[in-house]
């Protein structure tokens, strides 16, 4: 399988089967693959191993969503029986150096597979060349098969003193719970970020452009999500804009609003979007096809323009989330280096979790979505509202909410959403219910699990 290919500028110092840009969720996990088949695989690497996911995403802001729910449980001990007092409050200096430990060693985990594996790991910013190599510390290197999983970064607007706030990455630099804190977005990451810091014990707002948070998830979400937070005591900010921000002489911030002016700020954390990782990566020599938001366009197969080049992950824009770049990757491989030729990444039905406070799960189409595909009325919605179990002896009690999206005649499932404590760790199986199709009877013909939360799904009239 392997090619004697040569650069015209500069000899070639090693060849590949597959090169791959990018050591995070979707490259790591495609390069495995790869080698698996017997490719003889490299991944070029800038940072450290693993990507956004291990080290400035999913895995970090996991640990601080854990520690925000012990401190919400804290609140139940006592009238679920226990004679605690707690003193002192939350460390987050302690927990910041465990968590980073945790990083390192995954990092490290990370970097030994890919030893385990046979797979070359090399450590710059890489550059794709006109005579498509790639060129690492004035070095090149080359393979027929080229796959591109650079990924994203966070957005910072374009607002005089934007730069006085923080970003998701500087989230996880912060060596202290700041006392108070704005954080401006309204999506996945605003909603986890200010529901962290609120339960943690900032004092936190969050700022938004319309009037619910997670618009584009179905409308009973979006709603919810938005009185639960208001309700856990973060205040909603709705219809703001920042105009400017000032850094005061106290180091504190002030920022200017379309609403009114915010002072003694001690963070402010934009969560306003992302955009992908493109700078200096030399796609205009080889034509490779950008859309207008600067992301790489691809097939369903995960072709670019260029010919046996790869893209997939957050760099393509569609689905930033971390399963999706390693099913992508992984599909990739078997098509590529095991002649599974038809074999691409399905992109419907993807569920996703926010881990908001209680936490969200939605797979398929949205009531709204579902409404628009359709027709309203081929539509039919099941809904419950409750409060789960595990409040039974607490004077707290969040509500949990559940929606089936059916389409009629025959009721197949089109969507499930949720908010409510646990429907995160609900959502996966009923996952796999949507995704082969099943129906609402075929939801109710499954005998229920008493009690729990999840038993309502199967349980709706
Ligand atoms: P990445 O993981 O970003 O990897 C790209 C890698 O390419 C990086 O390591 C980068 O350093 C490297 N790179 C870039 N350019 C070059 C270059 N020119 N040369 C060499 N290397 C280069 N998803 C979930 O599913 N669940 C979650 O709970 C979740 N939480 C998140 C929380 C936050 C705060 C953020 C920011 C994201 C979260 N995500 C979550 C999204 C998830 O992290 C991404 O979808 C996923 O990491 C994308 O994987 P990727 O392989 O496309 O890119
Ligand atoms: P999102 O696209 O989810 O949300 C960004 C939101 O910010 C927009 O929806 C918009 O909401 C708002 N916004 C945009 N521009 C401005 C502005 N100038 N001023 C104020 N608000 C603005 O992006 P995130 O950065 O939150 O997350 C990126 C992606 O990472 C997510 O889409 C998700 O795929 C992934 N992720 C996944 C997680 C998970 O799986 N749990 C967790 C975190 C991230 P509006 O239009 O309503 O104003």
């Amino acid at each position: 399988m392997q090619a004697r290919l040569f650069c015209r500028m500069a000899p070639v110092v090693k060849t590949f089967d597959y090169l791959v840009i990018g050591g995070g969720s979707g490259g790591l996990a495609s390069a495995r693959r790869a080698a698996e088949f017997g490719a003889r695989a490299a991944v070029i690497e800038q940072g450290p191993w693993g990507g956004t996911c291990v080290n400035v995403g999913c895995v970090p802001k996991k640990i601080m969503f854990n520690c925000a729910m012990h401190a919400e449980s804290l609140h139940l001990l006592k009238s679920n029986g226990f004679d605690v007092e707690v003193k002192g409050g939350f460390n987050w200096g302690q927990v910041k150096k465990a968590r980073d430990a945790y990083i390192h060693r995954l990092n490290d985990i990370y970097a030994r597979n890919l030893d385990k594996g046979n797979i070359e790991k090399i450590i710059g910013h890489a550059t794709l060349t006109e005579d498509r190599c790639v060129e690492v510390n004035g070095q090149k290197y080359t393979a027929p098969h080229i796959l591109i999983a650079t990924g994203g970064k966070p957005v910072f607007p374009d607002v005089p003193g934007a730069e006085h706030g923080i970003s998701s990455d500087g989230f996880f630099e912060l060596e202290e719970l700041p006392k108070k804190v704005v954080v401006v977005g309204a999506g996945y990451i605003a909603v986890e970020l200010a529901g962290i810091f609120n339960s943690l014990g900032s004092d936190t707002s969050i700022l938004i452009r319309c009037d619910k948070v997670l618009r584009t998830f179905d409308s009973m979400i979006s709603a919810v999500v938005t009185e639960e937070m208001e309700a856990e005591g973060v205040k909603v900010c709705r219809s703001t804009q920042v105009q400017s921000v000032k850094k005061e002489s106290d180091g504190t911030l002030t920022i200017q609003t379309s609403t009114g002016v915010r002072t003694g700020v001690d963070c402010l954390l934009w969560a306003v979007g992302r955009k992908p990782n493109t700078d200096n990566l030399g796609l205009e020599k080889l034509d490779i096809k950008l859309d207008s938001g600067g992301h790489i366009v691809v097939d369903e197969y995960q072709n670019t323009s260029a010919s046996k080049i790869y893209a997939l992950g957050d760099v393509c824009g569609k689905f930033l989330l971390t399963p999706v770049a390693i099913a992508a990757g992984r599909r990739l491989s078997h098509r590529v280096f095991n002649k599974q030729n038809d074999l691409k990444l399905d992109y419907s039905n993807i569920p996703t979790v926010v881990f908001s406070h209680p936490p969200t799960g939605t797979v398929g189409l949205t009531q709204e979505e579902a409404e628009k595909q359709y027709s309203p009325d081929r539509v039919r919605v099941y809904k419950t509202t409750f409060t789960p179990m595990f409040y039974a002896l607490s004077d707290k009690k969040a509500k949990c909410h559940m929606k089936l999206v059916c389409l009629r005649p025959d009721e197949k499932v089109l969507g499930v959403h949720m908010v409510g404590l646990a429907v995160d760790e609900m959502l996966q199986g009923f996952s796999v219910a949507v995704k082969m199709g099943a129906t609402k009877a075929q939801f109710d013909e499954t005998v229920a699990i008493h009690p729990t939360s999840s038993e309502e799904l199967v349980t709706m009239r």
